[in-house]
């Protein structure tokens, strides 16, 4: 699973989730737009046009899913929720990861209930260019004695674990900056897909009313 607002998706996100795919030899990777992000703002795009801009992202990734499963229920998207029917799926055997990248992983013990997140599944953290603030003491106490070498010891075990991973293309893309240059009429050619970018000009999303 990689959750997010994805408001719009972009080359990191997409990038990140294939190279997570071949660094963990994992089936699929289900990226999940929240309907109702607790910790953030309003997000500026419906979450059904943010699940459209998504599916235009993937395209015909091989491995790569957009799943809506977040859109679908009420109240605010707790990730806890979101693996809990993931793992309903998989059954108690398989082997379930929550990748996030390293600036979520900051505010982990904010989330909500963040000690079921690891009995439902592993945290795998993506390291971000421009994110390497310290971490919090109360995150610290939180992954206390889960954190793992490397992605063979943490695909022993069905869930639990926590593994840092430097993927090979960092990319410092984020959607805030895509926003940002979207409002003000600046190019965003190359940071994210073309098809995506295409379908947010065309419809005027991201424009300054
Ligand atoms: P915003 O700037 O609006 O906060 P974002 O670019 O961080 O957006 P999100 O949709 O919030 O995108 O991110 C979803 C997940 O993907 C988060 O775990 C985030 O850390 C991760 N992520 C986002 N951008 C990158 C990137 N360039 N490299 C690696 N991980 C990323």
């Amino acid at each position: 699973m990689l959750g997010g607002t994805f408001d719009p998706v972009h080359l990191g996100h997409l990038r990140s989730a294939v190279e997570l795919r071949e660094a963990l030899a994992l089936d699929r990777v289900h990226l999940i737009p929240a309907k109702a992000p607790p910790l953030r703002g309003e997000p500026r795009v419906a979450p059904e046009e943010r699940l459209a801009l998504l599916r235009l992202g993937i395209g015909d990734t091989p491995g790569l899913v957009a799943d809506e499963r977040e859109l679908a229920r009420e109240g605010p998207s707790f990730s806890a929720d979101t693996l809990a029917s993931l793992r309903e799926e998989l059954g108690p055997d398989g082997r379930l990861v929550m990748a996030l990248g390293h600036d979520a992983f900051l505010r982990l013990a904010e989330w909500h209930q963040p000690q079921r997140l690891f009995a439902l599944a592993h945290l795998v953290v993506v390291d971000r260019p421009d994110y390497e603030a310290p971490l919090p003491v109360a995150l610290r106490e939180l992954i206390a004695g889960r954190e793992c070498e490397d992605a063979e010891e943490l695909m022993a075990r069905p869930a639990g674990g926590l593994l840092r991973v430097r993927l090979p293309s960092r990319m410092a893309i984020s959607a805030t900056e895509l926003r940002r240059r979207l409002s003000t009429g600046r190019s965003v050619r190359y940071l994210l897909p073309e098809a995506v970018e295409r379908h947010i000009l065309a419809h005027g999303l991201y424009r300054q009313d």
